[in-house]
């Protein structure tokens, strides 16, 4: 079996007393890094020292076949540095390719830093996108904040602290300086902050340096209020080529 287990965010008491449990009867721990999975477990007082393997980002792909072979007998539990799996972060190939096996893929939940940033920002939850790290090539990001224009949903960011004033920056371009916003950074931590307002605020706050690990959310785009008036421009232009 494959178990995807959410480890804390920054603070070790969010661990549940199922995770606890998880790692303690662990087989196999499948680790984004090992080392950190090892700290884990000594911070949780975990006994158990399972066979580890490595699994992050580079090598995911080439560890697929060896993982749901191991899953066919034992049991694997699928850890990343911190949060969800498969969130911006490795076990999405692998639970894809469990898919149309017999492999089971279960899991233990726990704490993500998108939807936590989301749950403290005031800006709606009904609906949201969930778009991962903010690209990093301004072209690249141009592009997504076209396709984003007319989102309607609020859009969660991950982002490098040192790249939020640059983010910003560029999501005033794409958004507009009044769009409402939050910057949650060291959710969970000692230092936890979110900074709540508009995306021109927002950024004049930035310009002091965030640290940090950081959560960006952005408010959808509002809703487009038209009237008939609206329309007689474009009604005209029709006419004019010909229609009736
Ligand atoms: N799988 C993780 C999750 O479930 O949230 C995300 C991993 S991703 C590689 C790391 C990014 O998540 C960071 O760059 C930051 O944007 C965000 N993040 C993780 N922990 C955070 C925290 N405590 N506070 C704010 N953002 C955090």
């Amino acid at each position: 079996m494959i178990i995807l287990a959410g480890t804390p965010i920054g603070n070790a008491s969010d661990a549940s007393p199922r995770l606890v449990e998880t790692l303690e009867r662990a087989d196999v721990i499948a680790a984004e890094d090992t080392r950190n999975a090892l700290h884990l477990l000594e911070v949780l007082g975990v006994a158990n020292r399972p066979r580890m393997l490595s699994m992050h980002d580079f090598n995911e792909r080439g560890r697929v076949a060896e993982v749901l072979e191991l899953a066919r007998t034992q049991d694997v539990v699928v850890v990343s540095d911190a949060g969800m799996p498969t969130i911006s972060d490795p076990g999405y190939h692998l639970v894809a390719a469990a898919r149309g096996t017999d492999v089971t893929v279960t899991i233990v939940p726990g704490p993500t830093a998108a939807v936590s940033a989301l749950a403290v920002s005031g800006l709606p939850t009904d609906r949201f996108s969930f778009e991962g790290f903010v690209p990093r090539r301004p072209g690249e990001r141009a592009r997504l904040w076209r396709e984003l224009a007319d989102e309607r949903r609020t859009m969660i960011f991950y982002e490098s602290p040192h790249r939020v004033a640059d983010a910003l920056e560029s999501m005033i371009a794409g958004f507009g300086a009044d769009r409402p916003a939050s910057v949650s950074r060291e959710l969970t931590k000692r230092f936890e902050h979110t900074e709540r307002g508009t995306l021109a605020q927002l950024h004049e706050w930035a310009q002091a340096g965030v640290r940090g690990e950081v959560v960006i959310v952005v408010g959808g785009a509002p809703e487009r209020r038209t009237s008939p008036e609206d329309h007689v421009d474009e009604v005209r232009r029709l006419v004019d080529g010909g229609m009736r």
